[in-house]
């Protein structure tokens, strides 16, 4: 370990990137655009201004814009917890005994846990400027609702928080954390919607799902004046907002003379992937250089490997914009017994897209075998992972195994997106040896596909 390399590489904070990248600009097939379900036309800005804030659906919309400066507020706020380090995992090498060289960028130095601070900020800020009284949301695991209430009570917004029951029921800790930074929680479904209400009547005794609450807060904010909706992941502004993960990744491995060889991260709704992987796929797309570039999604919520590259509803009630992305049906819950995050149906537009033309590769890999990875990590590298991180852990150790079957020294770089403090219920089960894989068999994806909506010209 006399390497010249350090185990961490750390920007200064005044070589923090001043701009986000918008990996649209260089895509020569974009996105396919939002459209309204109920014209099956691109949805325009004045009709999203009504859900989302106003400089928020400019970026959402901005396919060509390459470069957007950050506002200096944000600056000022990332400057409390970023740079973050990008890390050479040499004990990890080590244990596994490969010649491959692996890096990994650690965005969980933060009380949220996650990257998902890196865009909950940038929304509230927009929201604040907007001169809003607060927002909504939905949350999973609940990484995404405490990094909004850390950045709503830093502005000082209201922030109102559907949490998916499961989580609110197998994650109390993470709901006394919002609680704290001063969000309201309601399990969802609720009966404080009308879309809650419906699906309770319909399924009642259901776990809830992300596209449930999503339907739940949507709703919230078009009846609040003064409220505007906003989302974690999936949507392209999150993307953009993330691309800092992949510009400070670079500009380290600049700094270090090295290129990764291959990239990869774990895909829920596609944010921290896409944040990572936006300035090297730019080169890419540019011909400028070449990547592996590797998306890895849980098994029982196959969205990229199994699903159909479809128009789709983001939310159960079918009250949002449609999106072109891989999806399994907005009616997809997967199977209660999955643990590990990543639960949302569809896919980031930009990131489907870039999958459909061949210039990303996916694979879903098992629980089980996720939480393996996690404990074999949390061993040697001392961090306890995210269950959503160790997606991508899982994958980064199979690619170093086959560098050592093959002796190439390959460098390999994975997002390492957060922290497993509050998701012990699941590593629990796995140490006591009860945790099971579920696998969607064909017959319960079709289900799923039998709900995408028939959109007329797509
Ligand atoms: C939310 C989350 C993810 C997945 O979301 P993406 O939008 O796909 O990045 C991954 N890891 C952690 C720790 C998360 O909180």
């Amino acid at each position: 370990m006399s390497s010249q390399i350090p185990y961490k590489t750390y920007l200064n904070e005044s070589e923090i990137p001043t701009a986000w990248y918008n990996v649209r600009a260089d895509m020569k097939v974009k996105p396919a655009p939002l459209l309204n379900p109920g014209t099956g036309k691109p949805l325009s800005a004045e009709e999203l201004t009504p859900i989302f804030c106003e400089e928020l659906v400019q970026q959402e919309l901005d396919n060509d814009t390459a470069f957007i400066p950050i506002p200096q507020e944000i600056l000022d706020f990332y400057k409390m917890y970023r740079p973050s380090p990008l890390v050479r995992a040499y004990c990890l090498e080590k244990v596994l005994d490969t010649p491959a060289k692996i890096y990994y960028k650690f965005e969980g130095n933060n009380t949220s846990g996650s990257h998902k601070l890196n865009s909950a900020i940038a929304q509230a800020y927009y929201a604040k400027k907007q001169g809003l009284k607060g927002v909504t949301t939905e949350t999973g695991a609940g990484q995404w609702g405490t990094a909004l209430s850390m950045a709503c009570a830093y502005l000082g917004l209201d922030c109102k928080v559907f949490m998916v029951k499961v989580s609110y029921e197998q994650k109390p800790f993470r709901r006394e954390v919002m609680r704290t930074y001063g969000a309201s929680v309601t399990p969802s479904p609720s009966m404080e919607t009308d879309v809650g209400r419906k699906i309770l009547a319909e399924f009642p005794g259901t776990t809830g799902s992300l596209g449930c609450a999503i339907s739940e807060a949507v709703e919230v904010a078009v009846k609040n004046p003064g409220y505007r909706y906003v989302l974690g992941s999936v949507l392209n502004q999150v993307l953009l907002h993330q691309s800092i993960i992949g510009l400070e990744a670079k500009a380290a491995f600049d700094k270090l003379g090295v290129k990764p060889d291959m990239i990869i991260g774990c895909a829920g709704g596609g944010s921290n992937l896409g944040g990572l992987i936006s300035p090297f796929m730019g080169e890419k797309l540019r011909g400028e250089a070449d990547y592996r570039i590797i998306a890895v999604e849980p098994a029982s919520c196959p969205s990229f490997t199994r699903g159909k590259f479809a128009y789709d509803f983001c939310d159960t009630g079918m009250i949002c914009p449609l999106a072109k992305m891989y999806t399994l049906g907005s009616g997809f819950i997967p199977s209660p017994n999955h643990a590990g995050g990543l639960r949302f149906h569809g896919m980031s537009t930009i990131l489907s897209q870039l999958y459909h033309d061949g210039l990303m590769e996916a694979r879903a890999v098992e629980q089980t075998a996720v939480f393996e990875a996690a404990e074999q990590f949390a061993r040697c590298e001392g961090i306890l992972p995210a269950p959503e991180s160790s997606h991508a852990i899982k994958a980064a150790i199979d690619e170093a195994l086959k560098c050592k079957e093959t002796g190439e020294e390959k460098t390999i770089l994975f997002g390492l997106t957060g922290t497993g403090y509050f998701d012990l219920v699941a590593y629990q089960q796995f140490n006591d040896g009860k945790m099971s894989d579920y696998i969607p068999t064909d017959e319960d994806l079709a289900k799923g596909f039998a709900g995408l909506p028939v959109v007329p010209g797509t």
